[in-house]
Parts: structure tokens; sequence; C-alpha cells
């Protein structure tokens, strides 16, 4: 479903689907800025013209349209595109809805409101698992720490440091963007898969081992090493350093 010509996240074409303006625009602008190329769509018959004439990696359904059941585009879509991401957006709580979605080819949903930031990291999280295999990305280098996504290997000055797969996902999405600021909702989406609603204890604990398991595999290698340090940005989030300290 990708356009050939887009090769990086800058340019996956999402086709929103929404009747309110004002979520719509919100989607729209949101998408735009992070990077996305989006077209919306109000109707459910103006998403299938529009998926018929051009190539989108990602559909952002809401199910209560005006013209048609937002469930018989996603079945009809599925259908005819098996590698289209299908997100739905509902205001419907019910467990049965959900289901009723995830039964008519949803890879997910997620309910209103939810934040763009949310948005944002499902979505990266999901094409990064559906385009995994097509980018073959290569490792990340930050000092003797080697982060290698595509093997899952975490090593430090060639040792293979021991991670929970909670902790790997979360120093991978840490050095995928190392020297930037990722928020904790960030964390908890991507890492997690799921809506982070308050305070949890859950992102702590793994980051404590995290951190526990680097500075161990530090010490055991013996000899100076060049590790990098995750930083914690009270009320913001993590920074995994791009500059390792000085070996000492
Ligand atoms: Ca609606």
């Amino acid at each position: 479903m990708r356009t050939p010509a887009a090769p990086d996240r800058g340019r996956f074409g999402v086709l929103v689907v929404e009747d309110d303006d004002t979520i719509g625009r919100h989607l729209e602008t949101g998408l735009r800025s992070n990077g996305y190329a989006p077209t919306w769509s109000r109707t459910g018959a103006g998403a299938l013209t529009e998926a018929s004439q051009a190539s989108y990696d990602v559909l952002l359904l809401d199910l209560g349209l005006p013209d048609m059941d937002g469930l018989d585009v996603a079945r009809t879509l599925r259908a005819h595109f098996p590698d289209l991401l299908i997100i739905i957006l509902t205001a419907r709580t019910d467990d049965i809805d959900v289901i009723a979605g995830l039964d008519a080819g949803a890879d997910d949903y997620l309910v209103k409101a939810f934040s763009l930031t949310v948005l944002l990291a499902r979505l990266r999280a999901h094409l990064r698992r559906h385009t995994v295999a097509a980018s073959a990305r290569e490792p990340v280098r930050l000092g003797d720490l080697v982060v290698d996504v595509m093997a899952r290997r975490c090593e430090l000055k060639g040792a293979e440091v021991p991670l929970r797969a909670k902790e790997f996902d979360l120093i991978a999405v840490l050095a995928e963007r190392a020297g930037e600021v990722v928020s904790r909702e960030t964390l908890m989406a991507e890492v997690w898969d799921e809506n982070w609603f308050g305070p949890t204890k859950t992102l702590d604990v793994t980051m404590a081992g995290l951190r526990r398991s680097l500075t161990e595999a530090a010490q055991a290698g013996g000899g100076p090493v060049r590790l990098p340090q995750i930083t914690t940005l009270r009320g913001h989030g993590y920074r995994l350093e791009r500059q390792p300290d000085p070996a000492d």
C-alpha cells in the first residue's frame, strides 16, 4: 500500500473518514504537521471513492457516518486492501462495537476523545511492525551501545545485554529517537499499546529494570565503557543521550 516514492514516515498516506468538522480538521492538521499525508473524507461513499483512486497506508475511520455504517466501509476496504492499516475511531465504548470493528477487519481502535499524541504513537508502532521487513533498519550505535531492532539485540561493547521483552521495546523506542525527549504517554502507547489515562507504575518499573541491566552490563565488561545515559525529565519523559559520558 505504500506510495513507491515514499520511503519515510513523512509520506505515509492516511485516509481520514470523519463527518465531524472539528475532529476531522484536528486530525488533518495534526497528521500533516507530523509528516503524514492525510486526505479527509466526510462520508463513507467519499472514502470508498478516494480509496479506489489513490493508494493509502492507513485508514482512520469514524464509525458513525451520515451516509453509511463505518463497519461496512471497513469491511469493503479490508476486502480490497489486505495490507491497509485500519484504525477505528469510535465514540461507542461498548465492547460489542469494538469486537464488531475488529471482526470487520480493523487492526486497532481508539475511543474518542483520544489525544493526538496517543494516535501518533499508535500509528508509529503499527507502521513499524508493518514495514519492518521492507525497511531493514540499521542498528543504532551510541558510544559502545548498539540497539539492533531487526535482530532484537542490545549490545554493550560487543556483549549482548540480557533484557526482558518490554525493556528491549523501551530502549528501542528511545534509541530510535536518541537525543529527543520521548514522553511517558508516547512510551506507554508505543511499548504497551495502551491508552494512557494517568500515572502508572509499569513504565517506572520497566525503566528501572532497563537501567539496572545496562549498568550491570557496563560493570561486568571491565574496563572503560561508553554508555549513553537515560535522562529523566520530570513531568516530560525520558531522553537517551546521543553523547555517552566520557569513559572512566
Ligand atoms: Ca461521526
